[in-house]
């Protein structure tokens, strides 16, 4: 569900016309609905207010400082990966205590900055992470909470790319390890162990790896209070899948429905971590079409979004539908590529699809960009980055201006050899 509608052939988000939008700030431009987010963030804490959470969403997926400060006031919490997000997640107020640090790559100094920070704990990736925490947490006089994540070993039936718990990939400790590593990391003295973790991957359709995943990490809790190691908070990620064409992901409702009767079966304090179901479908990329190019067997509709603004479709081969901002009942129906002008071949948004053929000026949507868009971006072929804009209601607030070419070279010097 979005709040992105056609009025009189007109595309909307909320009540601000797309064309009023890219008036004021050109193309291409990231739109985002607050209301959208709003209703997503309230749609999976509701579903689990029976039982006691933390809802700490997924920063990674849309990290723009208002929609950090939008979901903070509506309750929620972050999962941060890296030193950069824990300073966009404090800049937004988003309570410290209620943060959470994946990655199996924290480095020392990322480990002090958010020791200092007071976050809630870290989700530790591997043996080596644990003595790094340990160590610095103790040159600083400070106690690490941290949670274990765990490799449950469960095919998340996602693409490969984005499926992170099985036993072949770099995340977590492997389920067979983890009692011995729990009884490794309770001796350190630096170190308090507060959580089982796990996350197994993204945009999943079912719910059951959630269930199967869960019953694992269940189990190991149970294994762990034998230990006499008391676990008081079980996190179980997130990876709740949206609709991107046709895909029928749960709702939150059904997939508390399936997990709550086995969550309320632990005393644990729950902690999960959506990010593309909250903000996946509360945005667009707005982009102008360029030209219309007939090659040897394919047509192109070239346009000025690119690869560098919208990374999925090259990285993933991932579908976003595209929708004229105007629609033109009388275009005719075309099978085409939709590309960026960008110097790879890899450079489309879609590929053989059937659309009303767009003319030159026509703006299009690329619909579903609110998760892994923006936060994607690069400046690849000194491209600036594009504007991102929030509407609410009636009102269109600028929440990230387009970068300028001077931005570009920000930081970069010629040294005087050249003189
Ligand atoms: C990326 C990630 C998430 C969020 O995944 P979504 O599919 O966007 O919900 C949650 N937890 C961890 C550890 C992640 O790496």
């Amino acid at each position: 569900m979005h709040d992105f509608h056609y009025k009189g052939g007109e595309l909307f988000c909320e009540e601000v016309s797309i064309q009023h939008i890219v008036e004021q700030v050109g193309t291409p431009c990231y739109i985002y609905s607050h209301r959208t987010i709003h209703r997503h963030f309230h749609a999976f804490d509701g579903a689990f207010q029976d039982i006691p959470h933390i809802i700490a969403y997924a920063m990674k997926a849309n990290s723009n400082i208002a929609i950090l400060k939008l979901l903070a006031k509506e309750g929620s919490g972050v999962d941060i990966v890296s030193g950069g997000e824990l300073f966009r997640a404090l800049k937004a107020e988003v309570p410290s205590n209620k943060m959470v640090f994946a990655g199996v790559g924290k480095s020392p100094e990322e480990i002090r900055y958010a020791l200092e920070s007071d976050i809630l704990m870290f989700n530790v990736e591997s043996a080596g992470e644990l003595q790094q925490i340990n160590e610095v947490a103790k040159s600083i006089g400070l106690r690490a909470r941290v949670a274990l994540r765990i490799n449950p070993d469960i095919d998340p039936q996602t693409h490969p790319y984005i499926s992170t718990g099985l036993k072949k990939s770099k995340f977590g400790i492997a389920a067979d390890q983890a009692l011995n590593e729990f009884a490794l990391a309770s001796q350190l003295s630096h170190i308090e162990v507060v959580g089982v973790h796990c996350h197994i991957g993204s945009q999943l359709t079912q719910v059951a790896p959630f269930v199967d995943a869960i019953k694992k990490v269940l189990h190991l809790i149970q294994s762990l209070k034998a230990q006499g190691i008391d676990i008081r908070y079980m996190n179980i990620g997130g990876g709740l899948g949206i609709t991107y064409s046709d895909e029928t992901p749960p709702h939150p409702a059904d997939l508390a429905a399936a997990i709550s009767p086995l969550l309320q079966t632990t005393s644990c304090h729950i902690i999960m971590e959506p990010g593309r179901s909250i903000v996946g479908n509360a945005g667009i990329l707005v982009t102008k079409v360029l030209y219309n190019k007939e090659g040897a067997n394919k047509h192109f509709v070239i346009v000025d979004a690119a690869m560098n603004d919208l990374l999925r479709p090259s990285l993933y081969d991932a579908h976003h539908d595209i929708q004229p901002v105007l629609k033109n009942e009388s275009a005719p129906v075309n099978t085409v590529d939709v590309v960026g002008p960008i110097c790879e071949s890899g450079d489309f948004l879609a590929k053989d699809r059937k659309m009303p053929q767009p003319q030159s000026g026509d703006l299009l949507a690329v619909m579903s960009a609110g998760a892994y868009g923006f936060t994607m971006a690069s400046n690849y072929n000194s491209r600036p980055k594009t504007p991102e804009v929030l509407i609410k209601d009636d009102k269109m607030m600028v929440i990230r201006e387009r970068e300028t070419y001077e931005d570009l070279i920000r930081g970069e010097s010629i040294p005087n050899i050249f003189s």
